[in-house]
């Protein structure tokens, strides 16, 4: 059967870089390679605390195995509110929560609510792998605005203003982003979201990196405007990647459009991964062991910053404030999925191509630093051999 029987929309869809580096690497393993080192994976090195595990095992043994209330548990979305409210400064209330699968699935809900044909996203290049399949999925198009490292990668307000027009529905803001590391300056955070609203746009802020922050300061746009969807998660905050838990607030009317297809699709959050939420907001504990954990990144960053100082192949102009991502732009004259390709086939150093991210990420790898410091350490030792030989 050839692949016509799929949809244009999904022969057309780009595979997540992302996810295809990190089955790659799995899949080496899988067939002997056992000396990978992998500055690949946008997940944090460290496991769930101990206290949010035994929360879920307490609640699976409890006979916490039903379905649930497709916006999420009472009692989580309670909790969800009292964090938004105090970390956040937003003010929502308990029927202004919706428990999804990941942040990303939250993304998923919001486009496909809101968007159609002829409707346009804007999102700020290099960008995150999934919010342009994410859109396209929706039948939309994508704006992309660049953004560069001479800048910071901060977003340029003039070329945003410029782009705007009554098709785009949505902008994306990402801050801390993936795959700069970038805060973006609560100024500039501002002055999107005002102007999303001049034009009749959603703003959607992706703050799944919120808790990695070691210069700047994390802003909420839903602190102060009424027409952003904001997007969060446990993954990167409390470790809980494969718990698939994340949650969103926003406007009400898209809410209720994002509850419909949820209801049509995957119902509901696993329910005792829900109770493991409750407990990462509610127990010092949590708060706590996600402190430890900031500071292991803030040691494998200055770790990995020195290292790239130190190269004679890669320059990191801007150095990143938040997430766990270096982004540096590299003196080899090859494109960088060549580069990243050969990289994990001769070195296996396992990276990410900056082109994933968009056109403005090529000439640069995004290394994320979420590994052990002696993973880090070999994996620049062998990609300075590899380097000297391919210069
Ligand atoms: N948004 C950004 C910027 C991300 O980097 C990721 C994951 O890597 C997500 C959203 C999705 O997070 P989750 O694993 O909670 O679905």
């Amino acid at each position: 059967m050839s692949d016509n029987i799929l949809s244009k929309t999904i022969r057309d869809l780009k595979h997540s870089a992302t996810e295809e580096v990190d089955n790659l690497v799995k899949r080496m393993r899988q067939e002997g390679v056992d000396d990978i080192v992998s500055l690949g994976v946008g997940e944090p090195c460290f496991d769930t605390p101990d206290n949010i595990k035994q929360a879920a095992v307490e609640a699976l043994w409890a006979g916490e195995t039903k379905y649930q209330p497709t916006n999420g548990s009472f009692e989580l979305r309670k909790e969800i509110c009292e964090k938004l409210r105090k970390k956040n400064h937003i003010s929502a209330d308990v029927d202004d929560i919706i428990v999804t699968a990941g942040g990303k699935f939250g993304i998923y809900l919001a486009f496909q609510a809101v968007l159609e044909k002829g409707d346009q996203v804007m999102i700020l290049d290099p960008a995150w792998v999934s919010y342009e399949p994410g859109a396209k999925m929706a039948g939309a198009d994508v704006v992309r605005i660049s953004t560069n490292a001479e800048r910071g990668f901060q977003p340029d307000l003039e070329a945003i203003r410029a782009n705007m027009n009554s098709a785009v529905k949505i902008v994306v803001v990402n801050s801390p982003c993936n795959p700069t590391g970038t805060v973006y300056q609560r100024s500039a955070i501002r002055e999107i979201s005002q102007l999303a609203k001049e034009y009749g746009a959603l703003l959607l802020s992706d703050e799944v990196y919120e808790y990695q922050i070691y210069e700047g300061e994390h802003y909420s746009p839903a602190s102060e405007f009424d027409h952003v969807i904001t997007v969060n998660a446990f993954s990167k905050s409390h470790a809980m990647t494969g718990w698939r838990l994340g949650y969103v607030t926003g406007p009400k009317d898209v809410l209720k459009g994002m509850i419909k297809i949820y209801q049509h699709s995957t119902s509901c959050v696993t329910a005792f991964a829900q109770h493991g939420g409750i407990e990462a907001l509610q127990k010092r504990k949590s708060d706590q062991a996600a402190m430890v954990m900031l500071e292991g990144y803030r040691e494998r960053r200055a770790l990995m910053i020195e290292l790239i100082k130190k190269s004679n192949y890669l320059e990191l102009r801007i150095l990143p404030q938040g997430a766990f991502y270096c982004f540096p732009s590299y003196t080899l004259n090859m494109p960088s999925l060549d580069l990243s390709q050969s990289l994990l086939q001769e070195a296996h150093v396992a990276t990410v191509p900056g082109s994933a991210f968009g056109t403005c990420g090529e000439g640069c790898l995004r290394f994320s630093y979420a590994t052990t410091l002696e993973d880090i350490r070999e994996a620049f030792e062998r990609m300075e051999v590899f380097f000297k030989t391919h210069y």
